[in-house]
């Protein structure tokens, strides 16, 4: 059943059906929501019930964020759920793509540093030509620009006017102005492209110790199949070069890194520490066993922790979907 109800999210008039099925049993504590502005997701009901009590501003920066992410022009399921949520084959809904923890997707959102470069990236994805123009007025300014209400967005627009960014202009005298990106902003944005952006390669760093060879042959490798990359583990790659220069090569060529921290090789940090120097994502994983091992160094980052190939596969395959756009 299904009725008309505010976005949690982003507070727009949405549909909301309370009750989800997931693979096999009705699910009561988890809502569905189908926003324009959002897309089809499920979200935890707690989280709902929080945000509505304490006025949070959590569910608008979730909705910047999937803004970004363009969940809504997907069209697919996604799931949102509070801290401590652990997936298992029967607690998320049927025809999901990919969850998140609050925290996780909240982690996402950008630092007042960054706020100027994300929202020009964000406009610029959003205007159809180079010489296109947005206005303040556009209902979906706020998620554009990760500002609200609207005086944040207009000492955004005037930081990016200061620099250069985008140019402001009236089309009739007294009119609210409107904005484009000027050509330093385009500039600025390809400076901003991620290295390998148009890469469909995974690179693996990882420990070749043959106990591991479960864990890729039916962890890492079937993971980043399935959600349609290619995988490159450096023992299964020829070359010719030495191994470092061609490392470093392919580590530049991949889209992405899977670090996985098992056995503590110091390969495996050095790669890490490589990419993550070249504005690669890094994908982070350990052993549940070896957890404790971790150089206090790479703590910080949020590991994808599992017990068997399996769980791995399931994890990592969500936290590509997740990351990786
Ligand atoms: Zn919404």
């Amino acid at each position: 059943m299904s009725e008309k109800a505010p976005c949690a999210l982003c507070g727009k008039e949405a549909t909301i059906d309370t009750k989800v099925r997931t693979g096999s049993v009705t699910w009561h504590d988890v809502e569905s929501y189908g926003c324009d502005n959002c897309g089809n997701y499920v979200i935890d009901s707690r989280l709902v019930c929080d945000w509505k009590n304490s006025g949070s501003d959590e569910p608008f920066k979730i909705a910047c964020l999937v803004h970004q992410k363009q969940l809504a022009k997907k069209n697919q399921v996604y799931v949102i759920m509070d801290d401590g949520f652990e997936p298992t084959e029967t607690n998320l809904p049927k025809d999901y793509k990919v969850w998140w923890r609050k925290s996780e997707l909240l982690a996402e959102f950008p630092k007042p540093t960054e706020m100027v470069d994300r929202a020009l990236a964000n406009l610029a994805r959003e205007l159809p030509h180079p010489l296109s123009n947005v206005s303040m007025n556009d209902p979906d300014i706020y998620f554009k620009t990760f500002c609200k209400p609207i005086h944040q967005v207009r000492t955004l627009f005037k930081h990016m006017l200061e620099g250069n960014l985008l140019v402001a202009f009236k089309s009739i005298p007294h009119a609210n102005p409107s904005y484009s990106i000027s050509q330093k902003g385009w500039e600025r944005i390809e400076q901003l492209k991620q290295p390998g952006v148009d890469s469909t390669q995974a690179f693996v760093a990882m420990s070749f110790d043959p106990v591991m060879d479960t864990t890729f042959q039916q962890g890492i490798k079937p993971a980043i199949k399935k959600t349609g990359f290619e995988c490159l583990r450096m023992d299964n790659h020829e070359h010719i070069n030495k191994i470092c220069d061609e490392i470093v090569a392919e580590i530049r060529k991949s889209r992405f890194i899977i670090a996985d921290f098992t056995g503590h090789r110091g390969g495996v940090y050095f790669e890490a520490g490589y990419a993550m120097g070249m504005g690669l994502p890094v994908i982070w994983s350990v052993h549940k066993d070896d957890l404790d091992n971790l150089h206090f160094d790479i703590r910080q980052y949020n590991h994808i922790v599992y017990e068997t190939p399996e769980e791995l596969k399931l994890k990592l395959q969500n936290r590509i979907a997740a990351t990786i756009h």
